[in-house]
């Protein structure tokens, strides 16, 4: 097949209207045709690769018929009107299908797109020898002119935008693949532009209703589109936001462009045009043809465009890191669900907490981990804070506490006296059943209360609702002990300390690691241990990293230390052979 011929199919078949149900649209043009020549057969006749298949008919049963020998494939390799005043006497067409069937005398005009590419024919057929009028050939013209009419408006349907008359997304998205074809691997760029944020768009509707937020995006339209060069063509993707791609050149070009068509709009504020204060903003994307699909150039396009508004610039540059950061959160997020269903990428680690004066072990804060499928190792300090204001919270909280529950309660039977801290989000305790559920499971498997440690913080543990301190009522009355976590970082430790119902207080480790090397910070911790005390409170330090550290708490009547100098976070096999050795040596 020459390339011609494989354009050719393409386009046909892009237009996607081989074996489609017969359209009333068309048959109309058939009917027409039939009655205007007075011939019982008419039919637009579509060549595909091996056959010549019919949109519409009128006096043929069949839908299709070979292409080899058919008058219409002669229309579409010609691209011009044929006319077979009598098939029996043409050499070509004598022993053709057609004229087997009984059918003497064809007229077809070809279909032609507007690249140049013919389709088919429109035809009209008879069973008796017949001549054509030139008067009868422009009608056959006029014809298929207006079936060619009729496809282009099908075509075009759910392509461009009502609203502005501008190409949609669809559309961009096709003429991406054209683009692609003709010059793969060349480099473009998108500039995707919003007349006005995602909140600014809301509150438009909300005020000026949804017919003003139609006349700004048409405004915007016509604005974008005069200050564009001529020729290039601008996407309407709705919600006042449009695209169109530009040549590549340098970054510095690419900026001053984007603000110059930034200025453009904001322009109309300055002329009234649009009555209201509008934030166009710019996002630009680099990209190779080919390399990325349309929606993952409009997805990081807009994703530059919410970069720039975050960084309040007009315009910026589609960045991957940042577009990393914000696909491993999105990532992180979605796959959570997960992770708390097959029990196979979520586990605890056991961070050992000793007495100073005996060394004695007496508990462990349970840390959680995920050894995410793709990820690897994701650590809590980044995927708690993306949860905790999720709905994933309270699984993920109730996971921890089931298996830290069951780990502390195979210690208790192996008659290790060993308290397990547990880390619980301010959200938890927004949970109206959250003690009842935690005490349940603890009496399910005949754990003494104190056996378990909550640790909050203190933005937790003050100013909170009444559900909140409720639970926190139920739990100490149920005999567990509650720590303040990160003591020293919030900003109302002092005043509010005494108000706090904890047994107790664990020094941030942002003081404890520096201890012995610094005077300021040694002062600092010295008063919050004595303060913690005089209010009755137990003390633990935190990330304690050195001997120094170690000897300096010892000194100053810290009661336990956490940290990497006594031992790092571990398996609970681990743990246990840690213990043993501690014990034996
Ligand atoms: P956190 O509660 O302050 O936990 C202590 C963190 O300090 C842990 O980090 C621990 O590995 C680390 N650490 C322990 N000793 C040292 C030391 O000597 N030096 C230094 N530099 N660091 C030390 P991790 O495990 O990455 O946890 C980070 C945070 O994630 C935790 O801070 C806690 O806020 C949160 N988190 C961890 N597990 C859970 C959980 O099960 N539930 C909730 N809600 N939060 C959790
Ligand atoms: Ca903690
Ligand atoms: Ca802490």
């Amino acid at each position: 097949m020459n390339a011609q011929e494989k354009n050719r199919l393409f386009a046909l078949r892009q237009l996607n209207l081989l074996d489609t149900p017969p359209s009333e649209s068309f048959d109309r043009i058939t009917r027409m045709a039939s009655q205007l020549f007075d011939l019982p057969i008419s039919a637009v006749s579509l060549t595909d690769e091996n056959r010549q298949w019919f949109k519409s008919r009128v006096g043929v049963d069949h839908w299709e018929i070979p292409r080899e020998t058919a008058p219409c494939n002669g229309v579409c390799n010609s691209s011009q009107i044929l006319i077979i005043p009598d098939l029996l006497t043409s050499d070509t067409y004598r022993d053709s299908y057609l004229a087997n069937s009984g059918i003497r005398f064809y007229a077809g005009a070809p279909l032609v797109t507007r690249e140049g590419h013919t389709l088919g024919a429109m035809c009209v057929l008879g069973k008796q020898p017949r001549q054509v009028t030139e008067q009868e050939q422009a009608t056959l013209r006029d014809l298929a002119a207006m079936v060619m009419a009729q496809i282009e408006l099908q075509h075009a349907f759910g392509r461009v935008d009502p609203l502005t008359g501008l190409s949609n997304r669809n559309q961009f998205a096709e003429d991406l693949q054209d683009l692609e074809r003709d010059a793969s691997n060349d480099r473009k760029v998108a500039l995707f532009t919003e007349m006005v944020d995602a909140s600014e768009l809301s509150a438009l509707h909300r005020t000026m209703g949804p017919a003003f937020l139609d006349e700004l995006s048409r405004i915007a339209a016509r604005c974008l589109q005069q200050a564009i060069s001529p020729g290039v063509k601008l996407y309407h993707l709705g919600g006042c936001q449009f695209v169109h791609l530009v040549e590549y050149a340098s970054d510095a070009d690419l900026l001053t462009e984007a603000l110059r068509l930034r200025q453009a709009l904001l322009a109309l504020v300055t002329s009234r045009e649009v009555p209201v204060l509008v934030h166009p903003a710019i996002g630009i994307v680099p990209f190779y043809l080919g390399a990325l699909a349309a929606g993952d150039v409009l997805r990081s396009a807009y994703a530059a465009c919410l970069d720039a508004r975050l960084a309040e610039k007009g315009a910026g540059l589609y960045s991957s890191d940042l577009d990393a950061l914000y696909q491993r959160r999105f990532i992180l997020l979605g796959d959570i669900g997960r992770a708390l269903e097959n029990e196979q990428e979520l586990y605890l680690v056991y961070q050992p907490r000793v007495a100073l004066e005996s060394g004695e072990c007496l508990g462990a804060e349970a840390l959680l981990r995920w050894h995410h499928p793709t990820l690897g190792e994701v650590s809590p300090g980044e995927f708690i804070p993306l949860i905790e204001n999720t709905p994933m919270a309270k699984p993920l909280t109730q996971w921890v506490m089931r298996h830290a529950i069951h780990q502390a309660a195979s210690w208790h039977r192996q008659g290790k006296a060993l308290q397990v801290s547990v880390n619980v989000s301010a959200t938890n305790l927004e949970e109206e059943d959250f003690a009842v559920r935690l005490l349940e499971e603890m009496a399910r498997m005949a754990l003494p209360s104190a056996a378990i440690e909550v640790e909050l913080t203190e933005s937790a543990l003050i100013g909170q609702g009444e559900v909140a301190a409720n639970q926190l009522k139920a739990l100490i009355a149920a005999g567990l002990r509650i720590a303040i976590d990160d003591f020293g970082t919030g900003y109302s430790s002092l005043s509010y300390l005494h108000e706090i119902p904890a047994h107790t207080v664990k020094i941030d480790r942002r003081f404890i690691t520096d201890l012995g090397e610094d005077a300021r910070t040694e002062t600092l911790v010295k008063s919050m241990i004595s303060m913690a005390h005089d209010l009755g409170y137990r003390v633990v330090a935190e990330g304690v990293e050195s001997e120094a550290a170690y000897q300096r708490l010892v000194q100053l009547g810290c009661e336990e230390a956490q940290g990497y100098f006594i031992a790092r976070p571990l398996l609970p096999e681990v743990f246990e052979e840690w213990l043993q050795d501690r014990v034996e040596g």
